[in-house]
């Protein structure tokens, strides 16, 4: 008989379960020598995965390191240092009603848990989540984007090189692939990628009442206020635009700035955006579109909107241009979508609780940005919007901090992780009571007297 796909994935999972069983992802020493070897990979490996994502995204060997493999090596040594510290029982102070009781905290593995990545960044966003999922203890199921299929086959013949298939697999394959694989009870889900895919993730969730997070996207906007400093908010704005040629799930995605600041605030993006890839289409260093459909649907964006920067796009190459597209109609797919791409919308206001007001009405935002120099602005946008993270006066650099959680909240997903957070997503807290197997009070047990009365209501009241 034929050994079909499905039959592939019960079998590998199967074995994670069992494996997962025999408790050796649980030895600390076992989840440190994975995370090791990994980082010895990696690090020996650094031009071959810089190859792959020039291959996938043609970015350049600099903006890889930078936005990929760099951050994996910091979070891979950050959790290589603190395992043991993170992985240890903590006590928590004893209640008085249970004297003599000890209570404590005990970080333990979910199990067996799925990975499920997207292909903008395709090998951060499969190697940081697994980092997690080592670390906390677990096994995992990855399965990589197969819109970066290059990059997938070297995460593939990585996990194969280091790791036995009971412990990690990597399935590769399209969305039949991760639908098969979402039948399978796993322990934990974690997945990014899209809003509506993301959806379908957690009914699958729901049928076996797995715990997941999502890493979702949708529209990270930016508020420039009159009294920013225009010119540092210009090139931060282009850079978080402009990387991975806007396919970034932080990346901004329109711009709201006062009216009496936006002139200057375009003309200094525009000089940003020239100074950074040198007005060079062919073999400047700036990405491609991932595939022809996502080409075409930014190209229709574009269509009939007046465009103040950019607007050259090379369908052979998948090269669009950074785009300045000004006052576009809100109602428009460029500003009901999110962009995912290097078009930059740019609208002015005059009150800012219209802008806060507008952005509060949509979904809530992965980030929002914010320039300003007026600590009561921030304090204002601060409390009253909701977004995954808001950064003042950057854009996207609150990624770079592992002591801050990375995940949306609404629309933009659930969960977070990075640094800490990653082996905190990964591990169920089990709750540890030890009590005295020789003191036995009878206060709890009837028959009830008001003696017994009087007692509990000191302890609970
Ligand atoms: P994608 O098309 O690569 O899809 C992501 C994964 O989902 C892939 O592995 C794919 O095979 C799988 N998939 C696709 N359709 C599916 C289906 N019907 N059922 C089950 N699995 C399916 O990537 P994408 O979704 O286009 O990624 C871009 C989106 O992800 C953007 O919205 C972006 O903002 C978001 N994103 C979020 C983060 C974050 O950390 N929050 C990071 C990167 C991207």
């Amino acid at each position: 008989m034929q050994n079909t796909p499905t039959d592939q994935i019960n079998t590998i999972f199967q074995s994670q379960k069992d494996f997962f069983l025999t408790n050796q992802t649980k030895n600390v020493q076992y989840r440190l020598d994975a995370l090791k070897k990994l980082k010895k990979w990696v690090q020996v490996h650094e031009e071959d995965i810089a190859e792959a994502l020039y291959d996938d995204l043609r970015k350049s060997k600099v903006e890889s390191f930078l936005t990929e493999i760099g951050m994996v090596l910091e979070d891979l040594s950050l959790h290589i240092g603190k395992i043991h510290k993170w992985s240890g029982r903590k006590s928590v102070l004893p209640a008085l009603n249970n004297f003599p009781a000890r209570s404590g905290i005990m970080p333990e593995p979910y199990g067996c848990v799925l990975n499920i990545s997207p292909w903008n960044y395709p090998f951060l966003l499969t190697i940081q989540p697994l980092i997690g999922i080592i670390s906390a203890g677990n096994t995992a199921i990855i399965k990589p984007s197969e819109m970066a299929s290059t990059t997938a086959q070297l995460i593939d013949d990585m996990i194969k090189e280091l790791f036995p298939p009971e412990y990690i697999a990597v399935f590769q394959g399209d969305k039949e692939t991760a639908q098969a694989l979402l039948k399978c009870p796993f322990d934990y889900i974690f997945y990014t990628g899209n809003t509506i895919v993301g959806k379908i993730i957690m009914k699958a969730a729901a049928e076996h009442l797995t715990p997941l997070t999502l890493e979702l996207g949708g529209k990270s906007p930016v508020i420039v206020h009159k009294d920013a400093n225009i010119a540092i908010a210009a090139r931060r704005i282009a850079w978080g635009k402009t990387i991975n040629a806007g396919q970034t799930c932080v990346a901004p995605d329109y711009i709201f700035v006062h009216k009496s600041v936006k002139s200057k605030l375009v003309e200094k993006i525009s000089e940003a955006i020239d100074e950074f890839y040198e007005h060079d289409t062919e073999n400047g260093p700036f990405a491609r579109i991932i595939n022809d459909r996502h080409f075409d649907r930014l190209f229709s964006y574009m269509k009939d909107q007046t465009i103040l920067r950019g607007g050259e796009t090379d369908a052979e190459i998948r090269y669009i241009a950074p785009t300045i597209i000004d006052e576009p109609d809100t109602e428009s797919p460029l500003m009901q979508e999110e962009i995912f791409g290097p078009l930059l919308p740019i609208i002015a206001y005059e009150n800012l609780d219209e802008t806060i007001n507008f952005i509060n009405k949509r979904p809530k935002p992965l980030a929002l940005y914010l320039f300003t120099s007026s600590k009561e602005i921030r304090k204002k946008v601060a409390m009253e919007t909701s977004s995954g993270a808001l950064t003042i006066n950057d854009t996207i650099m609150h990624l770079g901090n592992h002591r801050l959680p990375f995940g949306g909240v609404g629309g933009s997903g659930m969960g977070a992780y990075h640094g800490k957070y990653s082996f905190d997503t990964f591990s169920h807290h089990k709750a540890i009571m030890i009590n005295s197997g020789s003191i036995d009070l009878p206060v709890r047990y009837a028959p009830y007297n008001g003696f017994k009365e009087k007692l509990l209501r000191l302890f609970l009241g």
